[in-house]
C-alpha cells in the first residue's frame, strides 16, 4: 500500500533544467517511479546529454526546448507538451542560476537576470502548466527553492539569489492555497549546498567551503540525488496531504 503510493506509471512529468545535476536527478528519480518524463531546457545540448544518460540508465525520456525569458514561449511549449502527451501530472521548476555579487556592486542587469529566471520564470512555468492541471483537477508542482529562500548564506554574498529564493517558497504558498482546493498541489524543496556547477567555484574556495561545512550539522555538502528522492516524494501520492510545504533538505544547516 505505501509503496504503491510513489508508483508514477502513466503520469507525465515535465522538469525544466532536467539535462543534469539536481534537474537530471529529478528525471531518473520520476522516470524510476514510472514517469513519462520531458526534460524541458533551453540549451539543446545540454537536453540531449541528459537524454543520453538517462537511455544508458535504461529511462526513454523526451526533450523540449524551452525559452526560459519569454512568457510566449513557456506557454506555447506547455500547449505542445499537453496536446503531444494529452496530459501534464507533475511539473519540476528546477532550473535556477546563482551569482557571488556584493550587493552594492549588483548591476541592474545581473539582479533582473537572476530574478528574470529563478522567480519570474518559475511563475511562468506553474501559470502556464497549471492550467492545464486545474483543467484537469490533479496535479503536484514542485519548485527548487533554497535554504538560502530561508536564512542569509555566509560568507559569500548573493542577495538577490536569496531574495529570488525566497520569492519562490512564498509563490509556492501562495498558489497552494488558491489551487490546491482544485487538486492541483504545490510545494518546493530548499537544499543545502549540493555538489554541482553552481557550487563548484565555492567548493574550491578553502575558507568559503570550511564555513559551510562548520555551519552545517552534518558537516557535509549533498548530492543531486538526495534531492530528487524529495522531488519523487514531493511529486508522488505518497505525499498526498501536502501542499504549500518548504521542505527543507539542509544537513541541518538551519538548526543553528
Ligand atoms: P546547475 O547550474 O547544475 O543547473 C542549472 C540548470 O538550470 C541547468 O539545467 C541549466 O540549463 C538551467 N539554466 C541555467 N541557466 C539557465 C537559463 N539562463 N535559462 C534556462 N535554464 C537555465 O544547477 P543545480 O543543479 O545546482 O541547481 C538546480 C536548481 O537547484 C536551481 O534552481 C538552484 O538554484 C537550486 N539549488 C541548488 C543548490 C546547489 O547547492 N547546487 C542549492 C539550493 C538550490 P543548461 O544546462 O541548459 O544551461
Amino acid at each position: 500500500m505505501y509503496l504503491e503510493k510513489y508508483n508514477l506509471t502513466n503520469r507525465v512529468a515535465v522538469v525544466t533544467g532536467g539535462g543534469r545535476n539536481i534537474g537530471l536527478a529529478c528525471v531518473q528519480a520520476l522516470s524510476e517511479a514510472g514517469a513519462r518524463v520531458i526534460i524541458a531546457e533551453i540549451d539543446p545540448d545540454s537536453a540531449e546529454a541528459g537524454r543520453l544518460q538517462m537511455k544508458e540508465a535504461g529511462y526513454d525520456v523526451d526533450v523540449v526546448s524551452m525559452d526560459v525569458t519569454d512568457p510566449n514561449g513557456v506557454t506555447e511549449s506547455a500547449a505542445a507538451i499537453a496536446s503531444k502527451y494529452g496530459r501534464i501530472d507533475i511539473l519540476v521548476c528546477n532550473a535556477g542560476i546563482a551569482f557571488n555579487t556584493p550587493a552594492e556592486d549588483v548591476s541592474d542587469e545581473e539582479w533582473n537576470k537572476v530574478i528574470d529566471i529563478n522567480l519570474n520564470w518559475v511563475y511562468w512555468c506553474c501559470r502556464a502548466f497549471g492550467k492545464y492541471m486545474l483543467a484537469a483537477g490533479k496535479g503536484s508542482i514542485v519548485n527548487i527553492g533554497s535554504m538560502s529562500g530561508v536564512i542569509s548564506n555566509k560568507p559569500q554574498p548573493q542577495s538577490h539569489y536569496n531574495t529570488s529564493k525566497a520569492a519562490v517558497h512564498m509563490l509556492t504558498k501562495s498558489l497552494a492555497g488558491e489551487w490546491s482546493g482544485r487538486g492541483v498541489r504545490i510545494n518546493a524543496v530548499a537544499p543545502t549546498y549540493i555538489e554541482t556547477e553552481m557550487t563548484r567555484k565555492g567548493m574550491e574556495n578553502a575558507a568559503w567551503y570550511k564555513t559551510w561545512l562548520e555551519m552545517t550539522p552534518m558537516n557535509r555538502v549533498g548530492q543531486p540525488d538526495e534531492i530528487g528522492s524529495v522531488v519523487l516524494f514531493l511529486a508522488s501520492d505518497a505525499s498526498s496531504l501536502m501542499t504549500g510545504s518548504i521542505v527543507l533538505a539542509d544537513g541541518g544547516y538551519t538548526v543553528w
